[in-house]
Order: structure tokens, then sequence, then C-alpha cells
């Protein structure tokens, strides 16, 4: 079987290197794989503290994938040699005042009726939890099973899993998918991918993230910490801050005023950020759909799409790569993607 994977972003590299690890002949196709999302992105691994209202079909595939991170994880470092970075630290979800309490409490209240384990901690316990928030916090939040993983780590791992697994990366841009000579193509491009199957309801959302340094000064959280209106990742001597959700169309240009809201918003929770070292500032774009979840599976005989996981795609890689290789090998659909078929979005608009 020749599989062409079109994206080496984290959804086509994790689903090349399952192809490869079955058997199968792959090449990806990527002119500038420094594109990608995951380039930028923070890496959280947090199903349940990144639960939205009315989400319920997305939480389930979001807390499999999670489920499989571990394994997915140790997996890839063992056939990659690189480390990809799974950082198992739980998630703070952090309440500065009152309305944020107000906040917390409902987002609780909702994860309790779907069965989800939060912890509800008061300001002393979340600040015995981690010091280096600031005094005035009104208390929180703890998910111990929401990780991270550090996702440019994430990215080189599988560009080596790929090749040591005896795919092919490749650095070209094909303009279609009758153009590629391969028994199945996988349309992995992000929010390009409407450019290789017309009509895919996949859109650009721009997110702004900035990376400061520890200092011998700073003193920086241990736990990702979550804001309502900012998150902060700590890993190996640095921390990601993010990230703004713009609908601005195709634009990655930096703007002064992202970037002061971010470090207000970060600074107000942990004061620390004051003394570190500001070492970047980055821009990305999320494929976006209209209900927020993905789209796995087959356009046609010969084409299947893995794209559109918007917010989720480094949390979602492990189980969207087990599914298209399954799909691609065997013709039959995973249980857990039925559910994000392409056709969903032809039925909704239908009378
Ligand atoms: C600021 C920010 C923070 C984020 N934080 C998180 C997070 O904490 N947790 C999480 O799970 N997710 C997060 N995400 C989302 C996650 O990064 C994306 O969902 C995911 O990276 C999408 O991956 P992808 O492979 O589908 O697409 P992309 O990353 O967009 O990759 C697509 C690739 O396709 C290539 N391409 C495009 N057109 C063609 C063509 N014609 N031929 C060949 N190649 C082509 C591009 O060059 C690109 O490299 C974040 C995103 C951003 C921007």
């Amino acid at each position: 079987m020749r599989v062409a994977v079109v994206g080496a972003g984290v959804i086509g590299l994790s689903i090349a290197w399952r192809c490869a690890q079955r058997g199968m002949t792959v090449t990806v196709h990527d002119p500038e794989p420094t594109r990608a999302a995951a380039h930028v992105a923070a890496g959280m691994l947090a199903p349940v503290t990144e639960l939205h209202y009315g989400e319920e079909a997305l939480l389930a595939l979001n807390l499999e994938s999670a489920r499989r991170w571990p394994s997915f994880a140790a997996e890839l470092a063992e056939a990659s040699g690189v480390d990809p970075g799974y950082l198992r630290c739980g998630t703070l979800t952090v309440a500065r005042d009152l309305d944020d309490i107000a906040a917390i409490d409902a987002l609780r209240t909702y994860q309790d009726e779907l069965g989800l384990e939060v912890e509800r901690l008061t300001s002393r316990e979340l600040r015995r939890r981690e010091p280096a928030l600031a005094t005035g916090v009104r208390g929180g939040l703890f998910v111990a099973d929401d990780h991270q993983v550090e996702s440019r780590r994430l990215l080189r791992a599988l560009r080596s899993g790929v090749t040591r697994s005896g795919g092919q990366l490749v650095s070209s841009a094909p303009r279609s998918t009758e153009e590629l000579d391969a028994d199945v193509v996988v349309v992995a491009a992000g929010w390009c991918s409407p450019d290789l199957v017309p009509g895919l309801p996949v859109r650009p959302v721009k997110g702004q993230i900035l990376r400061v340094a520890v200092t011998p000064t700073a003193v920086l959280p241990t736990h990702v910490l979550r804001g309502l209106d900012v998150y902060l990742a700590p890993r190996h001597g640095e921390v990601v801050i993010g990230a703004t959700v713009e609908e601005v169309g195709p634009d990655t240009t930096v703007t002064a005023g992202a970037v002061a809201d971010l470090l207000r918003a970060a600074w107000e929770l942990v004061p620390g950020i004051a003394e570190a070292e500001l070492v970047e500032t980055a821009a990305g774009l999320r494929p976006g759909t209209p209900d927020n979840a993905p789209i796995i599976g087959a356009v046609d005989h010969r084409v299947v799409v893995a794209t559109g996981h918007y917010r989720n795609g480094v949390l979602l890689a492990p189980v969207t790569a087990d599914a298209v290789a399954e799909l691609v090998d065997t013709g039959s659909v995973p249980h857990e993607v039925v559910p994000f078929g392409a056709d969903r979005f032809a039925k909704e608009e239908a009378p």
C-alpha cells in the first residue's frame, strides 16, 4: 500500500508514523513544515480543564486520546530515539476574583455532571500547591490527569519516527490529490486542507503566544496554570504563555496589543513573570471547523481527510493517527471517530 500524506504537522506526521509502522510505503509532502501550528502551540493535553459547554462528543474523543498519550509518548521515544517531552504535571485553573470564582464554579458543576475528576481548592490550598501564584488568587480547580507535551520536541520525534520506520519526508506542495502517485492520499494540511479537498469547511484561527525563560530571580510555576484569559505552561527552563483566539484569516502578525494583554494577564497570576526573560513571540493558525471538532474520514475511495483539530490537535494526535491508520489499512472506520466524518456538515445543511 502506497500512502501519500499531505502536511507534516502533528496530525500528518502522527498518521504517517502509524501507517509506516504497519508496513505501508509512506511519503509525507510539505514545502514548509515550520508553518505547522504545533511549532507554535503550547502542547496542553487538558480535556477536562479545557472543557467547553455543548462539546460532549468532542470531550469523549479528547479523553480517549489523553488516555492513549502515555503509551504513544513512550512508544514514540523508543521508535524515534527522541524524547517527545510528555510531562505529567497536572493542571490548575486559577480564579483571580469573585467573577472568576463564579465562572469556575459553573465549569465545575458541568464537569461533575459529566463525571469528570476535579478537585476544588481554596486560595490557601492553591498557593500551597503552587507557590509562584500571586497572593491575591481566590481559589481554583486541580485536574490531576491533565498534562502537557513539548510540541516542538514532539514534531522532532515524529519526523524521526517516520523516517526510522521507513517513511519519507519530501519538500513538495501538491495542489491536488490527483497529482499524487499513491493508492491512498491522506490530506492533513491543517487550515490549507480545502485547497486539496474543495468545500471542506476548515478556516484559519489565529493564536498568538509568548515564551519566557527562567532567570535566577524569577519564581515560576511548576504546574500548567489556566486563568480565565491566559494560560501558562512551564517546561524545562521556559514558560509558554498563551494564547489569543482571533478570526482574522491567514494572518500571522504578532501584535503589540496581544503581547501586552498576554503578559499583563500572566503577570497578574504569577508576578515572577516580570523577572523572566522574554525569548519569543509567535503566531500560528489553528484549523477551525463550524463545530470546533475535527474532520476524520474518507471523502472518496482514495482520499482520507484528517484536519480541523482546532485547539486540540496536539491532544488528538494519538487517537487520530490510530484511527486513520486503521481506516487506510482495513477500510473500516474505528467507532471513536464515527461522529467526526466530513459528511456531518452536508447532513446539517439538508432541509
Ligand atoms: C497558539 C496556539 C496554541 C495551541 N495550543 C494547543 C494546545 O495547548 N494543545 C493542543 O492540543 N493544541 C493546541 N493548538 C492547536 C494545534 O496546534 C493544532 O490543532 C494542530 O497543530 C493542527 O495540526 P495539523 O497537523 O492538523 O495542521 P498544521 O499544523 O496546520 O500542519 C499542516 C501542514 O500542512 C502543510 N501544508 C499546507 N498546504 C500544503 C500543501 N498543499 N502541500 C503540502 N503541505 C501543505 C503546512 O505547511 C503545515 O506544515 C494550538 C494552536 C495554536 C496556534
